[in-house]
């Protein structure tokens, strides 16, 4: 569920470039007219100028444009766009006037009810080209049957969960600074190079994480605190980190710095708690390193708590500057809610958690079920995970670091069985050990929370030829604006 820029359509690489190539009816340096019909995740319309595929970035489905060929290859090419001839009717103004420029919303332009069609046709696509999958073809009022395993009914892909309202979702904002006019910038790089764009609205981003960004940066400006240069390494402040708690109003701060010493550090944190008298915690972070990471190794507090609370679905989770936490807390439950009900749990099962992060799946299973194991890679996350588990009072989960591809299988080996198994990989999908492990588990139940549809296509036939088969799948939007898409998909055994 990381936000990464990374998915398949990457692939679309031209691979070569070449003014003409025999047999391809466009030229570079051509000008073309051409309908747009799809849409990659990387945000290129697609279209075709005589049965061969051009990709037009800022063009959307349903447009007509007029394009310039910038890059052919064989099968397919590239096209910059000239004007729209006739505008989608779901083409919007994008509100945001740096929409174009920042690049963190690809989809501000286009009507939110076509972004959520998109996506659960964009699912749809995948689970047929790289899942073989049959799917359903109506998605009105239709009921899955979980537990009738006599034939083998097509899949069915629900309308995308979207938000009522889909802006300002965002708890978290991570803005780098640099130097910039009033002695630094805080917003984001402008493409391509290490220079920083001040920004100081964010529509995605929760209203009052803008307003601590801006009171960091008027705090530090007013104290002539120097901002970190990524041509020389010098100047103290990097990272401007924000969190905010959305069931209980807290708000965090983080400064990363490039050394430990802040000058008139008591001076900034006094301004800064005076500018926002709801801050609850302002914490430091010192990273030395001249890599694009944000985080040191080494955090403390300058004033307050050393972390903030919040809640899904009723469970606290203690968050503290380097947690992971899901960046969009109120569709974070109805994922989770949805994987709850996928599971079917009724207090008497056995589940695991594979990928569990700081545990937040495991804990609101943990209430239905009569045990729960958790297993991920990362240990600080495990931490998070038994102290979220003793916050709630929970006996019943058990964490474990390590590698799932090791853990789980060691898991089967021993005999250890789940009635209800649930994963949540990270972008490139479940390792085949995990896969295998999964198989020889034979639990009852699979429930597969994914974020990217192509490795949750290719995961799913592997479930599939294993003995399990695909019931239904929710798209949610956890990220409106963008060509994310989150499922939460029901797998039984056969
Ligand atoms: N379900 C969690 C997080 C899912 S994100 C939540 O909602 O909070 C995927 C998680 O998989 C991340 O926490 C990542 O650290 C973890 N991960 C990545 N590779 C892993 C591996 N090989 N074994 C175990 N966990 C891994």
């Amino acid at each position: 569920m990381k936000k990464s820029r990374k998915s398949p359509a990457t692939e679309t690489r031209v691979e070569e470039i070449a003014g003409h190539i025999p047999g391809v009816p466009v030229q570079t340096g051509q000008t073309v007219e051409l309908d747009i019909a799809g849409l990659t995740t990387e945000a290129e319309g697609v279209g075709r100028v005589e049965g061969y595929t051009l990709f037009v970035a800022g063009a959307l489905p349903g447009d007509r444009v007029r394009a310039r060929v910038t890059q052919i290859g064989k099968s397919y090419g590239r096209a910059v766009l000239l004007d729209i001839v006739r505008p989608s009717p779901d083409r919007r103004a994008a509100p945001c006037p740096l929409h174009d420029a920042c690049g963190g919303c690809q989809l501000q332009h286009w009507s939110y009810g076509a972004q959520l069609r998109w996506k659960r046709q964009h699912v749809i696509d995948n689970l047929k080209r790289i899942g073989r999958l049959r799917v359903a073809n109506g998605f009105q009022g239709e009921t899955a049957q979980p537990d009738s395993a006599a034939d083998h009914p097509p899949v069915i892909v629900h309308p995308t969960m979207g938000m009522a309202d889909p802006w300002r979702y965002r708890n978290k904002a991570q803005v780098p600074i640099g130097p910039g006019a009033g002695g630094l910038a805080g917003g984001f790089f402008e493409p391509g190079t290490h220079r920083i764009v001040d920004l100081n609205a964010c529509l995605i981003q929760h209203g009052e994480n803008e307003e601590l960004i801006r009171a960091v940066k008027a705090a530090a400006r007013s104290l002539g605190l120097s901002a970190y240069n990524r041509k020389t390494g010098r100047g103290l402040l990097r990272h401007v980190v924000v969190r905010h708690a959305r069931a209980t109003g807290q708000r965090m701060v983080v400064l990363v710095t490039n050394g430990r010493d802040i000058p008139h550090a008591a001076e900034l944190v006094g301004l800064i708690r005076e500018l926002v008298p709801g801050v609850t915690s302002i914490c430091q972070n010192v990273n030395t390193a001249r890599t694009p990471v944000v985080f040191g190794e080494e955090t403390r507090v300058l004033w307050g708590e050393e972390v903030i609370y919040d809640e899904i679905g009723g469970i606290r989770f203690a968050i503290s500057p380097r947690s992971f936490f899901q960046v969009n807390t109120e569709q974070t439950e109805t994922l989770y809610r949805k994987a709850a009900q996928y599971a079917g749990l009724t207090g008497e099962e056995t589940v695991i958690d594979v990928y569990c992060g700081i545990g937040t799946i495991s804990l609101f299973l943990a209430r239905l079920a009569r045990k729960v194991y958790g297993v991920e890679i990362v240990p600080e996350a495990v931490e998070d995970a038994r102290r979220n588990a003793l916050l709630n009072g929970m006996r019943n989960v058990e964490f474990t670091a390590g590698r799932a591809e090791e853990v789980l299988p060691r898991w089967q080996a021993a005999g250890l069985r789940a009635d209800v198994l649930v994963v949540d990989p990270p972008r490139k999908g479940c390792d085949p050990a995990v896969l295998r492990a999964m198989l020889d588990m034979r639990p009852r139940r699979i429930v597969y929370v994914s974020c990217n549809p192509s490795t949750l296509a290719r995961d799913l036939r592997v479930l599939e030829d294993g003995g399990y088969r695909a019931v239904e799948v929710q798209p949610v939007d956890m990220f409106p604006h963008t060509t994310h898409v989150e499922c939460c998909v029901l797998l039984v055994r056969k």
